[in-house]
């Protein structure tokens, strides 16, 4: 085996496989990656259950995005299954039963909610107030001043938003962010889809095959089942590899905190337990995923065969999902951030750290953007240009930028600006990222 590499990446999931595929095919470079799970995709990876269902180890992914530029590059490693995710809340109703409807609350769960014809005159005057097809906030609502328009955002917050966000992130009604509060949807449509991005689907084949696809690669090396933090010192002021300096780019996409041995304190995550169960039955729930929303102490329970479309008669596996605190046990994930400006702050501290060895990238859900505001898909674009700020980086070095790239790091986020790609928030954050490597075009 070759056991000399240019760069290393750390951790083999959306953010690490892009990593290495595009330093490996457009740089030119051998890349080792190496992946603590016993399988490479990180929290998108999938399997077969002992049952024989393909289920998605830690939760339901859903592929969507409105950039043509990431949709064509992911298509070269997988074919899709067209799926729209659709959500639904499942409540209890005044008469001791259960209802259900989309979320977000759209024009069906308002005539679902309120009966069809209340529902329906409900609809009309919020029509008229802000126009079909519109996401109007609960803040806009509740600003509204006809009392039923406003008391129609209590109703949206009280049975589809707060106490799911309490088992969500273990908050009380006082601490969830107003910011956060404001900004549940209310969509005046009959499009009951969860997303309304032009490519949404499932990877024909699921998503660890596409992972492998990714980082089948002549330059990559991929090692399963090892802790890359063995044999990483980061302590000093260069970074070692197995107890020698090693100047290549090395790629970390693992806990920030846990990189630099916690030196600043802990980062708070939630983790969640997840809850398999596979039943003798064709359908449990008739939608991929439904939401508990008012009562429950697991958020959601995900039914796989619905969205991944696989024909298994006569059994289907479920998830329901519970969400806590992370408390930094070796057999728990940190699955989400905590998102708030202490946490932003102590982020901060190691990120800067991080840029002090020039050549140590911190990238993807835990070790990088997590930490500020962007969408999903805009973080997958984040990470694309990333890695190419770092080819871009590495070949101004070595005096070869001309002769491999014909558009600096602003050139190519301009083209996907161009391509009209990406939202306001995503802008930013590539501007932000611009702006930190010095590079014109940041304004
Ligand atoms: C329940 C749930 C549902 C989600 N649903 C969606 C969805 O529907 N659509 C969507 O787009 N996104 C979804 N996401 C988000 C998505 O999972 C992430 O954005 C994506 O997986 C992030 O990829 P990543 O590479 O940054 O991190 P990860 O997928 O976490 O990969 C990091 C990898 O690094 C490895 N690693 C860490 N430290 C080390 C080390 N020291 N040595 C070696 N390896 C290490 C880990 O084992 C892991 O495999 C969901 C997330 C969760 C938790």
């Amino acid at each position: 085996m070759d056991t000399h590499f240019d760069c290393l990446v750390i951790g083999s999931g959306y953010a690490g496989s892009v990593a290495a595929r595009e330093m490996a095919e457009r740089g030119g470079r051998r890349v080792l990656v190496l992946e603590r799970r016993g399988h490479v995709g990180g929290n998108a990876y999938d399997r077969l259950d002992d049952a024989g269902v393909l289920i998605h180890q830690y939760g339901p992914h859903i592929f969507h995005t409105n950039n043509k530029t990431v949709f064509d590059w992911l298509s070269r490693f997988t074919q899709w299954r067209d799926y729209q995710h659709r959500v639904i809340a499942n409540i209890p109703d005044e008469q001791g039963g259960r209802m259900t409807y989309p979320v977000p609350f759209n024009l069906t769960s308002l005539e679902t909610a309120f009966g069809p014809e209340e529902g329906k005159r409900l609809g009309d005057k919020l029509i008229a107030a802000y126009g079909a097809e519109k996401k109007v906030t609960i803040l806009e609502l509740r600003q509204n001043a006809d009392p039923e328009i406003a008391a129609l955002a209590d109703y949206v917050y009280s049975h589809v938003f707060v106490r799911y966000t309490m088992k969500q992130w273990g908050q009380t009604p006082e601490e969830i962010d107003p910011n956060t509060t404001a900004r549940v949807p209310v969509f005046l449509s009959r499009d009951d889809r969860y997303f309304q991005d032009v490519y949404q689907g499932m990877p024909l084949e699921g998503y660890t095959p596409m992972f492998e696809q990714m980082l089948d690669h002549p330059n990559i090396t991929v090692e399963l089942g090892r802790d890359a933090l063995k044999d990483l010192d980061v302590s000093g002021e260069r970074v070692l590899w197995e107890g020698a300096v090693f100047d290549g780019p090395v790629v970390y996409t693992g806990q920030a905190d846990e990189l630099f041995g916690f030196r600043f304190g802990p980062l708070p995550y939630r983790t969640l337990d997840f809850q398999f169960e596979t039943l003798l039955q064709d359908n449990f729930q008739g939608y991929g995923t439904v939401n508990y929303t008012v009562d429950q102490d697991f958020t959601r329970i995900t039914e796989f065969k619905h969205m991944t479309g696989q024909v298994c008669p006569g059994r289907t596996t479920i998830v329901k999902e519970y969400s806590r605190a992370y408390e930094g046990r070796e057999d728990e994930t940190p699955y989400y951030a905590i998102i708030a400006p202490d946490n932003n702050a102590l982020y901060g501290q190691y990120a800067d750290l991080a840029r002090r060895f020039g050549s140590l990238y911190l990238l993807g859900r835990l070790a990088d953007k997590s930490f500020v505001e962007v969408t999903r898909e805009g973080r997958f674009t984040l990470y694309r240009a990333r890695v190419r700020e770092e080819d871009y980086r590495r070949m101004e070095t070595n005096g070869l930028l001309r002769r491999y790239y014909k558009n600096s790091v602003a050139g190519m986020v301009a083209a996907l600006v161009q391509d009209e790609a990406l939202t306001g928030s995503e802008l930013a954050g590539l501007k932000e990222l611009l702006r930190k490597a010095g590079e014109p075009g940041a304004e």
